[in-house]
Formats: structure tokens, C-alpha cells, sequence
């Protein structure tokens, strides 16, 4: 390096930029892979940059799908251990996507993708609605079946009719379930007019201390219902995923690509689905192709999410077909054995950097799927240009995640199996490792995923096995431990995300990914010895808590 002493200060500081940027390796460096061979999360790091603001200052929004965009780049596999209704509504609620499996009936599925286009929302326009001749019990089953028990009563008992009263939950308390809703309904209603605006109406319902605001016309009639529980959710929940018109909740499901899909995506369209995830192992087949086009005439403002693929003649052909975003992920999975059977794959910080590098040209986003084990790979799957990571394992010991904990060796766990595996693939309970050694003796009560099989298993589908007279496995059926609720855990990603961004001197996601692009993020390779040297070591014994 030459001497500065000549050089006027603000030269000298060009002259160490220029020395400091040729520090590490540029992504393309670091990405050769006929160099390094393909490269995992684990086999590098990102050098530090300079911190000058604080870490929540970090804007974690990224885009998943051509029109999509989350504030925390969080997606929830769509396996039968990982998301059903409960684990999609959490995930939506904390600013990212459970994308629900379909490893189960059309019209459970269905009533999942209802459920989480339920639970929030702005102006209800599709309310329920009965009528002064319904009875308690009526109410009682949409409590059961929906989980709310505010229902407008209208002259018609649909919407718009003339609005007569509500009831409540405590209309119908200690009520007997014959009785007329027209003996127990509120009938001293604040009401506002068809065409106020959602802050308006959130004024007059938050001044009213009511529990609903129906809406009505010039002549009375109902139009629309407001809760005053979507104003605590919008508060409890400020990253929530949401339709900027109708303040619902994103949902997205998966499906098949065979025919009796296109069945079952009419269902789900109809439950109000917004992001269909096209699930297969591979891709890039033409079962897929065909299927993207018939979803792009048939409903063109569903977002496509296709895939999986590792390749960039995969992405491309996949792109071409109308995909509006890419699944990347073959083998990368905690409970996969895809590359060790098939000897197809790819190392999954390769196969993300080849795919998102071209998918980028064309504006689709991609999905870094399967391999997600903290919050570093999170970070280095960003940089690697994905718009978002998809977590099965990382989210299976939640308590959002279906099926019931049980002990294993000492430990509280639940079952977690991969969707290539024989019993995913024979769709029974998932059996945990405890049970069959110990002959199926232990008490703990299972998945409750056993539901009546009326349906073709989905498991078999997304790994082309339906026909085979002998079922070759892609994945295994194990148990992960207990990680809380996501309620908690999602929100420690988070914070470990802008934690990391702070530590690179990044303020949000786009910078980061223009910044690997330009040259200005660098990173290095890390030998063996490097990733122990990473990792605790020289410890006699050790507690690992990972937040608090
Ligand atoms: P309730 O007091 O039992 O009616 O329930 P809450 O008001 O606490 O919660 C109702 C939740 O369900 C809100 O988030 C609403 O947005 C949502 N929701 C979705 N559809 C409807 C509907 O048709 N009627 C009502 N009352 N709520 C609905
Ligand atoms: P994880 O987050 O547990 O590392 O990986 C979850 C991802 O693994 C899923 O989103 C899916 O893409 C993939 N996957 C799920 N089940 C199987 C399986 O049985 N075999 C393979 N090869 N991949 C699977």
C-alpha cells in the first residue's frame, strides 16, 4: 500500500476504500463452482461492514412473488407435520406465509384457506348474516365453525337485508338453543353509512366501545360489518401479511399437478386463496408447465409459486410458463434423502445463487427452500439474492405446527417427517422413533393428521411415485424438539436478522442483495477447521439458549 503522507486527506480515503474493497472474495469468486465445487450455507461467511445505526432500524420486507411483498422474509413448508390452519394464521400474523399442505382433503384444505382469510380483516363484506327467526343453536354452530359469534341479524338473514339488531356472545349466554334470535338480539345499534372510509369507521368503532360496527345503505340495508378485534390484531400485529385493500390475511396453499388438482385449487379459490404453491420435487416437468398456463387463464390473479428447481434451465423454463415465483431447494432438506438415493440435487447455497442470479432478470423472486437451521443461514440466503427462506424442520417443534408433543429419550418433541417418506407417502399417523422401538407401547397421543383418505395422497405425487409398485423413499420420519410457539421464535428470527444486517453495516434486504451484485458485500470461503473454529468448542459442557 503506498505511503499517504502526500495525499490530500479525502484521496487518502479513496485510496483505503479502493484497498479495503479488494478484501474477501466477490460473490462470483466465491460462486465458481468449478473452483470450490457447489457450496452449502455452512462453507462461508459475509465479512462485517461498518455499523452506524441501530439494529430494529433494519427493514427486513422482501418480495416472494412478482406482486407480493412480506415484511419478514418467513415462509412455513407446506408439509402435514409443518402448516395447517393454525401454523398459516401465526405465520401471516408475524409478517410471513405458512403455505398450507396438501396432504389432505380438498375441503379440509379448503376450510384451512378460509380460516386464515377469517381471522382478520378490514370491512368484512361477506359477513355472516341470520335472521330474527334463527335460533341460538344457529349462533352456537358458527362459533364452533368459524370461532366468532358477533352475527348481524337482518330482516332477509342475508346481506343486504335491512338491518334489524345483532347478537353477541353474551346475547346467547345461558340461553336454551331454541330460542329465537328475534327474544335476545341487541337492537340498539351504532351503525355507519356505505362509503365511509376504513379509518373513519375504525374512529367511530374504537369512540362506540362496541365489539362490531355494521354498515348499512341510505335505506338501511347491510353492506359490510367492522370487529373491534381487528384493531387489536392490527396493533398486536404490525408486520401481519396482509391485502392492502382488504386488510385479510395473505393465505397460500399447495397443490398437485394432476388433474383432480385442478378440483381442488377451484376449492381453494373459492376459500379465497391468494399464492398457489405448485409442489413437486422437481419441477421442472411438463405437468408443471401445463398447469401454470391453466391457472394463468383460469385465474389470472393468483400468484403462481413453481418449482422446485435448482438449475437455471429449470427456473427458465418454469419462468417462461408464467411462473410468478421459484421454489429452489433439491435435497437440501433436514429430512430429505433425495441426493443420496437419486444422486440429483444441489448444494443449496449454489443452486439458491444460480437460480435467483437469473431468475432476478426477469423480476422473479425465489424462495430459498429446505437446510434452514438459525438465523445465519437465513441472512446468507438473502445475500445469495432469495427473497425469501422456507423452514419445515426449524418450525416443526412449535406449538403452531399440527400434531400433539410427546417425550422421546427424555425430551418433549414432535413428529417430524419428510413428504418423501414411506408413511407421508402412505398417509397414516407419523410414528415417532420412541413408539416403534418400544413396539408401539408408548401413551402419547400422535399427529391427529389421520384424516379420512378421500382424496389421492399428495406425498406420492410430489416425488412421481404414484404409479411405482415399489415406493422408493426421498425423505425420513423422525421427531424435532420443542422450540415454544412461534409467537416467540419467529419474532427471535427477526430480530437476528437485523441483529446480522447491523452487523454488515446493511439497513434492509434490497441493499444487501445490490450490495453482493456490485462487489461492495463480500464474503469468504470457510475451510473445515474454520467452521470448528465457528462453532462453541474447548468447552467441557455448555447450555445453548438462543434467545430470551
Ligand atoms: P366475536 O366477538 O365472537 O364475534 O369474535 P371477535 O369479534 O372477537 O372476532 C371476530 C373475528 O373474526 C374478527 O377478526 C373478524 O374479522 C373475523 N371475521 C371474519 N368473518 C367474520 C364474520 O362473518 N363475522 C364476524 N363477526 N367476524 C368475522
Ligand atoms: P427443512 O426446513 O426441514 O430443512 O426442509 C424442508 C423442505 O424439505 C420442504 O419445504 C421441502 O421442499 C423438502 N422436503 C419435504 N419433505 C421431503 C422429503 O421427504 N424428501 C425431500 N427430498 N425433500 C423434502
Amino acid at each position: 500500500m503506498p505511503s499517504q503522507s502526500y495525499l490530500r486527506p479525502s484521496t487518502a480515503l479513496d485510496h483505503l476504500k479502493t484497498y479495503a474493497r479488494s478484501d474477501g472474495l466477490a460473490v462470483a469468486e466465491l460462486m465458481d463452482s468449478r473452483v470450490h465445487g457447489g457450496l452449502t450455507y455452512n462453507d462461508f461467511l459475509i465479512l462485517p461492514g461498518k455499523i452506524d445505526f441501530a439494529a430494529h432500524e433494519v427493514l427486513t420486507e422482501s418480495k416472494i412473488t412478482r406482486n407480493v411483498v412480506l415484511k419478514t422474509p418467513f415462509m412455513s413448508s407446506p408439509m402435514d407435520t409443518v402448516t395447517e390452519g393454525e401454523m398459516a394464521i401465526s405465520m401471516a400474523l408475524l409478517g410471513g406465509i405458512g403455505v398450507i399442505h396438501h396432504n389432505q382433503s380438498p375441503s379440509a384444505q379448503a376450510a384451512m384457506v378460509r380460516a386464515v382469510k377469517r381471522h382478520e380483516n378490514g370491512f368484512i363484506t361477506d359477513p355472516v348474516v341470520l335472521s330474527p327467526s334463527n335460533i341460538v343453536e344457529d349462533v352456537l354452530d358458527v362459533k364452533e365453525r368459524l370461532g366468532f359469534s358477533g352475527i348481524p341479524i337482518t330482516d332477509t338473514g342475508s346481506l343486504g337485508g335491512k338491518l334489524l339488531g345483532i347478537v353477541t356472545n353474551r346475547d346467547v349466554q345461558f340461553r336454551s338453543p331454541s330460542t329465537l334470535l328475534s327474544d335476545v338480539m341487541t337492537t340498539n345499534l351504532v351503525t355507519a353509512p356505505e362509503g365511509i372510509t376504513l379509518l373513519e369507521a375504525n374512529d367511530i368503532l374504537r369512540d362506540s366501545k362496541k365489539g362490531k360496527l355494521p354498515i348499512v345503505d341510505k335505506e338501511g340495508r347491510l353492506t359490510s360489518l367492522l370487529a373491534r378485534s381487528d384493531l387489536l390484531k392490527n396493533q398486536t400485529y404490525p408486520l401481519a401479511s396482509k391485502l392492502p385493500e382488504s386488510k385479510q390475511l395473505y393465505a397460500a396453499a399447495a397443490v398437485g399437478t394432476r388433474p383432480a388438482d385442478r378440483d381442488r385449487l377451484r376449492l381453494l379459490v373459492e376459500a379465497g386463496l391468494d399464492i398457489v404453491v405448485l409442489d413437486s420435487s422437481q419441477g421442472n416437468s411438463i405437468y408443471q408447465i401445463d398447469m401454470i398456463q391453466w391457472i394463468k387463464e383460469t385465474y389470472p390473479n393468483l400468484e403462481v409459486i413453481a418449482g422446485n428447481v435448482v438449475t437455471r434451465e429449470q427456473a427458465a423454463t418454469l419462468i417462461a410458463a408464467g411462473a410468478d415465483g421459484l421454489r429452489v431447494g433439491m435435497g437440501s432438506g433436514s429430512i430429505c434423502i433425495t441426493q443420496e438415493v437419486m444422486a440429483v440435487g444441489r448444494p443449496q447455497a449454489t443452486a439458491v445463487y444460480a437460480v435467483a442470479e437469473f431468475a432476478s432478470k426477469f423480476g422473479v423472486p425465489v424462495i430459498a427452500d429446505g437446510g434452514i437451521g438459525n438465523v445465519g443461514h437465513v441472512v446468507k440466503a438473502l445475500a445469495l439474492g432469495a427473497g425469501a427462506v422456507m423452514m419445515g424442520g426449524l418450525l416443526a417443534g412449535t406449538t403452531e405446527a399440527p400434531g400433539e408433543y410427546f417425550y422421546h429419550e427424555g425430551k418433549r418433541v414432535k413428529a417430524y417427517r419428510g413428504m418423501g417418506s414411506i408413511e407421508a407417502m402412505e398417509q397414516g399417523k407419523p410414528v415417532p422413533p420412541s413408539a416403534k422401538i418400544n413396539g408401539g407401547s408408548s401413551s402419547h397421543k400422535h399427529l391427529n393428521a389421520t384424516k379420512t383418505i378421500t382424496h389421492e395422497n399428495a406425498a406420492t405425487s410430489r416425488y412421481f411415485s404414484e404409479s411405482s409398485a415399489v415406493k422408493v423413499a426421498q425423505g425420513v420420519s423422525g421427531d424435532v424438539q420443542d422450540k415454544g410457539s412461534v409467537k416467540a421464535f419467529l419474532p427471535y428470527l427477526h430480530a437476528g436478522l437485523q441483529h446480522s444486517f447491523q452487523d454488515m453495516g446493511i439497513h434492509s434486504v434490497r441493499e444487501l442483495q445490490e450490495g453482493v451484485k456490485r462487489g461492495r458485500v463480500r464474503f469468504e470461503l470457510r475451510t473445515a477447521s474454520a467452521q470448528v473454529e465457528g462453532g462453541v468448542h474447548g468447552l467441557h459442557s455448555y447450555t445453548k439458549r438462543l434467545f430470551a
